[in-house]
């Protein structure tokens, strides 16, 4: 059989199994992104679930804390309205002095907790009494937020003042504040309710947050207003401008994770309400790491045993291919020869067999060789059984070459006898490879001391061919090409011996005679 050839027909088994190996593989890599689609979708919608969950958690807890502070500003405004009014009442500080109005402060805040204040500036933004001191420290005020804002303004509403540094205590506070008018409604400075940070720091810190989380109260126009954990630094942070807090005043109510915290800079997820009372909002935030951690715990969970499934689902596949590959092996030996790794008489049987039955179907002509070896038994006596196998192996290799066509098969028929199996070649084609194995053995010029042909080794070839139309069996046409080899050897081997038709139609046998 000729590489080609060799290739071809055992194409036809090793292309089956090469077929399986895909089908296989292909299995293996569609089952492996299945899972891992599979998982990723249940991962990731975990994780959409863990912080839905997180964020409505947070957003509770910001309602509960925007609901605790609309009171104690109402509680607070209410307060301060009832001391400017008495202030108002009593004549302003022109009418009562500074120790008359201090003296107001101190009786109200009698009904309040410990961490709040009063204090009164006059018409020019200098604090002018305090509940804390009298006399009150000469402060001035002019510049804050609240005094420029309340003198500007016609109306009544009370202004929430961002966190600040007191300048009178050195307290971080915050205050709802009011005008203070004339009779006549002329601006006579402005009146505050003072509340310490620590207040609402400490009511925070009762609720006992979990890890990396926050709380802030924060004034629509990004002015921070309480906070814990709180450091100075929060004061300054950039939170106007901060996109997260610009959906949350938008929204009003709801949940929103955000990349960077305008405070920390951390990713976290945020639960926000805001106020219809004051404008403010409250938020409860958790930073996003140990918002997810029951999230992760359930995502090593899952891929650990996506992983494992998939480790066993490959091991299971690499198995299956591994007794493939065993069992390609073994059909690939039970129908080769060990000795020249040519078809055995078994693949040839096979092979044959259906060459035969496409031969006719096709209507192609089939053309069959045999060839033997001549005086092989004398060889083997003369150079040992060693080296008779040696020139086997290389006689097989002068067949091999001597095929052309991918299709051409040879095969070890048995013993020093060869075939070859030439589809769609008729007797003209087929009588010329004959002829060109017969020239390759003598080419090769092993030496053989016994053979009557030759000094060298020499083979012997008979051929026959099938033509469309012609009756009998495969095994006529191998009888045919023995008879036509046994002729080669009575002409006195080293040549080629053709069956070519007869006239009479009669038997297949008779079809053929030797040329
Ligand atoms: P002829 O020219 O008429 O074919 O003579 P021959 O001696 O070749 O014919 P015969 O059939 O009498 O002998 C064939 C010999 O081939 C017999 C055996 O010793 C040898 N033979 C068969 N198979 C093998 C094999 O696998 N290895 C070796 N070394 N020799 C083998
Ligand atoms: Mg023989
Ligand atoms: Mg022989």
């Amino acid at each position: 059989m000729s590489a080609s050839a060799s290739a071809s027909s055992h194409a036809s088994a090793h292309s089956r199994f090469s077929r399986l190996r895909r089908y296989i593989g292909l299995l293996l890599v569609i089952n492996l992104l299945v899972g891992i689609g599979v998982a990723a979708y249940s991962i990731l919608s975990a994780r959409e679930r863990n912080l839905q969950m997180e964020g409505q958690r947070l957003r509770t807890l910001a309602i509960a804390l925007r609901e605790n502070a609309d009171g104690v500003f109402a509680g607070a405004e209410l307060a301060l309205r009832d001391l400017r009014r008495q202030v108002e009442a009593g004549g302003g500080l022109a009418g009562q002095g500074a120790t008359g109005v201090h003296l107001m402060m101190r009786r109200a805040l009698a009904n309040l907790p410990p961490h709040f204040s009063f204090f009164i500036t006059d018409a020019r933004g200098r604090l002018a009494a305090h509940s804390v001191s009298d006399p009150a420290p000469d402060v001035d005020l002019a510049d804050r937020p609240y005094f420029t804002r309340l003198r500007a303004s016609a109306g009544d509403e009370v202004f929430l003042n961002g966190l600040t540094r007191a300048r009178a205590t050195g307290e971080w506070t915050f205050y709802l504040a009011l005008p203070v008018r004339e009779p006549h409604g002329s601006f006579d400075g402005t009146i505050a309710i003072v509340i310490q940070h620590s207040y609402f720091e400490a009511f925070y810190r009762q609720l006992g947050l979990e890890t990396d989380s926050s709380i802030n109260l924060i004034k629509t126009d990004g002015a921070l207003l309480a906070r814990i954990p709180f450091r100075e630094e929060d004061v300054r942070a950039e939170v106007a401008t901060h996109p997260g807090f610009r959906q949350a005043v938008a929204d009003r109510r709801g949940y929103l994770t955000t990349a960077a915290s305008a405070f920390t800079g951390n990713p976290r997820v945020v639960g926000f309400d805001r106020s219809e009372r004051y404008p403010f909002l409250a938020t409860a935030s958790q930073g996003l790491g140990p918002a997810l951690s029951a999230w992760w715990e359930t995502t090593v969970r899952t891929a650990a045993l996506v992983i494992g499934g998939m480790l066993i689902f490959l091991a299971m596949g690499a198995y299956l291919l591994w007794q493939l590959r065993r069992l390609e092996t073994a059909t690939y030996e039970t129908v080769h020869d060990a000795l020249t790794g040519l078809h055995n008489r078994r693949g040839f049987d096979r092979i044959a067999a259906e060459e035969w039955q496409r031969a006719r179907r096709e209507r192609q002509a089939l053309s069959l060789l045999m060839i033997d070896v001549d005086d092989f038994k004398n060889y083997n006596d003369l150079y040992g059984h060693l080296a008779g196998d040696q020139c086997l192996r290389r006689v097989a290799r002068a067949i091999e070459r001597a095929l052309k066509r991918p299709a051409d098969f040879s095969a070890r028929y048995g013993g020093e006898e060869f075939v070859c199996l030439l589809a769609n070649t008729d007797a003209e084609g087929a009588r010329e490879v004959a002829q060109a194995i017969v020239t390759a053995m003598r080419r090769k010029e092993i030496p053989h001391g016994g053979s009557r042909a030759a000094d060298i080794v020499t083979v012997s070839v008979g051929g026959a061919t099938w033509e469309p139309g012609d009756a009998g069996t495969l095994s006529d046409l191998v009888a045919a090409a023995d008879a036509a080899l046994y002729e080669a050897k009575a002409e006195g081997r080293d040549r080629v011996c053709y069956w070519v038709r007869d006239a009479s139609p009669d038997s297949a046998a008779r079809n053929h005679r030797p040329a």
